[in-house]
């Protein structure tokens, strides 16, 4: 068994935001049981004493949600201390967090500091892409409460970077986002796009992102970063910093570049397990975590074929030149034709984001190899 990951959902679907783009809502709503509520205690230490009996060498532990602070700092504390009773020795114990900010206060920061969290920031870059879909259930903004959440988090010395989703607008104000996120100092960026409803056709929501935005998203974003660079101030951006570690013939770290499905565990607050955090749904529960054992839940991903769908490469694909650093991309954005597996959504974005880029991401490679 490899180094094991785990995301666990401690509050479920829960949230106390109404993000207009929130594909875990979206998912939950179309499940048998939306919103499983609190993770027990005893959910938390099942599932601890199987995954640090299963895992070799590491283990990560990542919370999200929904929200994942709903659960209370006091679920983390015990969570955290049923791990230092039970993992031995030899085992190198990792916990991330994804958050929206909004419940942050000195308690929450001093115990992800001290227990060596690494946060995950939800920050739409500035205010007015922010506000537009980062909203309460009151339909109020919350950029001011997540800006003051990453003040909090930089002074108690919590290690944390900022996620951002790509929506059609935000491509458009790009160049605003990325100043604005650089000159807040936010060194660790990552950029994910947005998710359509599972059942709707692509492209028909307010927040969609077409694959011509996404193109020229990723071209500018691109041209700005590497400007940076060459002004000797290097900003951390997954997405690139991936493909340049790619482009020196490691294997990506980001699930949705691996060009296959990987080994994840989502754990639902009720102990359900699914194989990944874009298919939380009926059709692909694997078990749970009380009743069953960690091999049965691996069996149970292999009946549903899940990581050998993900390895099927359609034609188009096989005979593209970018199909090194793209491998049609994460599963979950896959088109399906007639039963054949089909290109990315955002095959067209990809393939223009390559031609237009390799070049530079070539000087780049070499210009972060001598840092
Ligand atoms: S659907 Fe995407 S993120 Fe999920 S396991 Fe497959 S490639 Fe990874
Ligand atoms: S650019 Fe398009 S055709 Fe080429 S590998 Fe990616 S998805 Fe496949």
């Amino acid at each position: 068994m490899p180094p094991l990951s785990i995301l666990l959902k401690p509050a479920s679907s829960g949230c106390n935001l109404r993000c207009a783009y929130c594909f875990y809502a979206d998912e939950a709503s179309i499940r048998t049981v939306p919103n499983y509520g609190l993770m027990p205690r005893e959910v938390g230490h099942a599932l601890i004493e199987k995954a640090v009996g299963a895992a070799e060498g590491s283990i990560t532990f990542l919370f999200q949600g929904g929200e994942p602070t709903l659960a209370g700092l006091d679920f983390y504390r015990d969570f955290v201390s049923h791990v230092k009773e039970t993992a031995p020795g030899g085992l190198a114990v990792q916990y991330a967090i994804q958050t929206n900010g909004t419940l942050l206060d000195g308690d929450w920061c001093r115990f992800f500091q001290e227990n060596r969290f690494l946060v995950g920031l939800s920050l739409d870059g500035n205010r007015v892409c922010h506000d537009r879909f980062r909203r309460d259930g009151t339909g109020k903004g919350t950029y001011d409460r997540v800006i003051k959440a990453a003040r909090l988090l930089e002074e108690t010395g919590v290690e944390y970077n900022v996620l951002t989703v790509v929506t059609g607008h935000l491509a458009k104000h790009i160049q605003s986002v990325f100043s604005t996120l650089c000159k807040g100092g936010f060194r660790f960026q990552q950029y994910i796009p947005c998710l359509d409803p599972l059942e709707e056709t692509r492209g028909g929501q307010g927040y969609s992102l077409s694959p011509e935005q996404y193109e020229s998203f990723l071209k500018t974003l691109f041209d700005l970063w590497y400007r940076e660079l060459q002004q000797g101030r290097y900003w951390s951006i997954r997405y690139f910093d991936n493909l340049v570690w790619m482009l020196d013939g490691h294997a990506p770290e980001q699930c949705s570049m691996r060009g296959y499905c990987g080994l994840q565990y989502l754990v639902e607050a009720d102990g359900s397990v699914y194989p990944c955090d874009f298919y939380g749904l009926d059709q692909y529960r694997l078990g749970n975590i009380l009743s069953n054992s960690w091999a049965e839940l691996d069996r149970g991903r292999e009946e549903l074929g899940f990581v050998e769908m993900s390895l099927r490469v359609p034609e188009e694909c096989k005979n593209c030149q970018w199909y090194p650093l793209c491998r049609n991309g994460c599963r979950r954005d896959r088109t399906v034709e007639e039963d054949r597996p089909g290109r990315n959504y955002y095959c067209r974005a990809y393939a223009g984001f390559f031609a237009y880029a390799l070049p530079r991401l070539r000087q780049a490679q070499s210009m972060l190899r001598s840092r």
